[in-house]
């Protein structure tokens, strides 16, 4: 049991436990949604709080922090109650700021192209983890003058694949759109996954109005079961008509995300192909170009050959656009951050 992710009732309960008065709960319970941990909850008598430390609270601090100087970009590694570190990162857009936030320490997933799964997952992280990397975000990062909060939009496409993390993802939204929490939009929320097929069929239905992503990577079977492992057990026949039962129920597009690998997936004939799988859905191509991950040996594309990509898609009327680059001086893709720090720590 943990602070961080304890909900009103267990509060309560928790406290009763510690001989408090009742309205001892609800002052706890607005402390947590801030993230203020039970030495800093300054209306409470010092007894109650040494007594409270007795449980750990389970949240995230800043271990480092980097900042861009193109864009003010700001990645941050977490330290986690267990020593273990994480990444997170806050994009500054004209409509708001977007956190992007991690949901498993590593990643068991696999995929070729990607930094965080080298070492498999090492645990997954719980709701109370995810809501504390966003107060320390918003403590570390004041809001401008006037605004209630810094942080606007979420994504969850940091490390870790969610799907993987399915119940304690799920809990975790709900906490953060909770109009006396964070209260951010599910409208305003991204979840990526690489197509957990039955939990993207169960995520439409515990959270429709979060923007679905899935990351295809592939045109067919062959390219896609070269780049990902999980297109095994679920081939993009099966990925494409879960995107399509969620467009359907929802109403919304679903986001594919193509990272473009030299040779690999970004030829012309990949764009007809991709058209024609695509072609009736209610959907639009994030394409990014390949961050290569030095381990892994797959070559990039240049961001003009990206545009050529998406000039093949959009004529074949297929929505898609390149993904803006941000942070480019302050580390690469998913993973990479934290590998290279553990590099840095281990020797
Ligand atoms: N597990 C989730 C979230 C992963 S990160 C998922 O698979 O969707 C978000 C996106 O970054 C995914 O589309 C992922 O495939 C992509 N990605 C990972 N490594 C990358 C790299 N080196 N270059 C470009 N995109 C990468």
């Amino acid at each position: 049991m943990y602070w961080m992710d304890m909900h009103d009732a267990e509060i309560s309960e928790t406290m009763r436990s510690f001989g408090a008065p009742a309205y001892r709960s609800k002052q706890v319970s607005e402390w947590l949604k801030k993230g203020v941990r039970p030495s800093d909850m300054s209306n409470l008598p010092k007894s109650l709080r040494e007594q409270m430390e007795s449980i750990p609270f389970g949240g995230a601090t800043i271990f480092r922090k980097y900042v861009s100087s193109r864009d003010g970009t700001v990645k941050y590694l977490f330290a986690l109650e267990d020593d273990n570190i994480v990444e997170g990162v806050l994009m500054r857009y004209s409509y708001g700021n977007t956190v992007c936030l991690s949901t498993q320490i590593g990643c068991n997933m696999g995929c070729k192209f990607c930094a965080s799964t080298l070492n498999g997952c090492v645990r997954n992280l719980r709701p109370g983890e995810m809501l504390s990397f966003l107060s320390e975000i918003e403590k570390d990062e004041p809001p401008a003058d006037g605004k209630k909060r810094t942080v606007t939009n979420i994504v969850l496409m940091g490390s870790g694949e969610p799907m993987d993390n399915y119940d304690n993802v799920v809990t975790f939204l709900k906490r953060v759109t909770a109009p006396d929490g964070p209260n951010i939009s599910a409208r305003n929320i991204s979840i990526s996954t690489c197509g957990i097929v039955p939990k993207i069929y169960r995520f439409m239905e515990d959270a429709p109005h979060v923007t679905l992503s899935i990351s295809l990577h592939a045109p067919n079977n062959e390219i896609r079961g070269a780049l990902m492992p999980i297109n095994k057990a679920y081939p993009i026949e099966q990925v494409l008509a879960a995107a399509k039962a969620y467009a359907d129920r929802t109403g919304r597009r679903v986001v594919f995300e193509y990272a473009l690998v030299g040779e690999t997936n970004d030829s012309h004939a990949d764009a007809i192909a991709l058209a024609a799988r695509l072609r009736g859905m209610l959907c639009h191509v994030n394409l990014i170009p390949l961050n290569p991950v030095e381990e892994r040996g797959l070559k990039g594309v240049s961001r003009e050959h990206a545009y050529e990509f998406c000039e093949w898609l959009n004529k074949e009327h297929i929505s898609a656009t390149v993904r803006r680059e941000m942070g480019t001086d302050i580390d690469g893709a998913c993973g990479q951050l934290r590998r290279r720090v553990l590099h840095e720590l281990n020797g």
